[in-house]
């Protein structure tokens, strides 16, 4: 049974982490060290988890960053005001708001009060707006792995139709953008699905790279692909595993039957995730460097 190379993310990591590596020698020698804040909002482990790692991340680059955590109870005010401190904090270069918020905080708030210029994940509505009309601050983190991976990976964009599976304003809708941008590593003809797309199937088999990003684990499968497809899955769902009460990380395609048919297919875990950290960091030194040169 023929069986697709895989696009492992943490190759694709390094080599960005390299480049930030130095950046941050550079910025040190300025005097200045780039620093990132996260806002966590949730008790739920696995969110504190991807807080956790993007300490780490900062962590192994001489990054400075603080952790600040709110009671998922608390009202909407107390996460406003929380990011209406760190903007205002000249120490700070990169503010991050862990998503999903709580049902009663709507992002629109975060989306409102975040400095575009400190917005280092594009959530602000200013920094979307960017990015729709291809002009962007910073590249989202999760869609700008998702390209990154294509292109170090030398699969083609420009010109293939392109399948994303999901609308979020944090994957779906951004990464569609990024690859309809008129560039170089754009230039895709891109359909986004959701969850009332009528016939699923008969989108991602007529498309030449397939992303999914729905949380839904095995909703797509290699029934589902054309012979040779790139397949690039975003999602990372807890499920449980054979043995009581363990648990293991699958994304939202069916991997042993899609690799069957696909060209390319990233594992999940170990494909877009480690490139979205390493994402996160370039922009948070890319933040310091701007606010560096500002500042003369
Ligand atoms: P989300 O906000 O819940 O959006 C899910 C999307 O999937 C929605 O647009 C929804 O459609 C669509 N959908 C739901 N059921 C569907 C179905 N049966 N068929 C087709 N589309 C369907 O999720 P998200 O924040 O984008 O995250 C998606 C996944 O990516 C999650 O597993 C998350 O953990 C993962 N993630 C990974 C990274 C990373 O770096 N690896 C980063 C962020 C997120 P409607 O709009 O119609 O509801």
């Amino acid at each position: 049974m023929p069986s697709a190379e895989r696009l492992r993310g943490e190759p694709v990591a390094a080599e960005i982490r390299a480049d930030v590596h130095d950046r941050v020698r550079e910025l040190d020698e300025r005097g200045v060290t780039p620093t990132l804040a996260t806002v966590l909002m949730s008790d739920d482990p696995a969110d504190e988890r991807f807080v956790e790692l993007k300490h780490a991340a900062c962590r192994d680059l001489d990054i400075a960053s603080q952790d600040v955590r709110i009671d998922p109870g608390a009202p909407a005010e107390r996460l406003h005001h929380t990011v209406d401190r760190l903007c205002a904090d000249p120490e700070i270069d990169g503010v991050f708001v862990q998503i999903p918020l709580p049902d009663h905080v709507a992002l629109a708030g975060v989306r409102r009060r975040l400095d575009p210029t400190k917005d280092v994940d594009s959530l602000s509505f200013a920094n979307l707006g960017r990015l729709v009309r291809d002009d962007p601050r910073y590249l989202p983190a999760t869609p700008a792995a998702v390209r990154r991976l294509l292109t170090a990976h030398e699969i083609p964009i420009a010109g293939e139709d392109i399948a994303i599976v999901g609308r979020s304003a944090i994957v779906g809708k951004p990464l569609a953008n990024l690859l309809l941008q008129k560039c170089p590593d754009g230039n895709a003809t891109v359909t986004v699905c959701h969850s009332r797309t009528s016939d699923l199937g008969s989108v991602t088999r007529r498309a030449d790279v397939v992303v999914t990003a729905v949380g839904v684990p095995g909703l797509v499968d290699g029934s589902m692909l054309s012979p040779g497809v790139t397949v690039v899955d975003v999602s990372a769902n807890r499920v449980e595993s054979g043995s009581e009460g363990s648990t293991e990380v699958v994304g939202d395609v069916d991997f042993e039957s899609a690799e069957s048919v696909a060209g390319a297919i990233t594992p999940v875990p170990g494909g877009v995730g480690p490139v979205t950290l390493a994402m996160l960091v370039a922009n948070v030194a890319r933040a310091a460097e701007r606010q560096a040169d500002a500042e003369g």
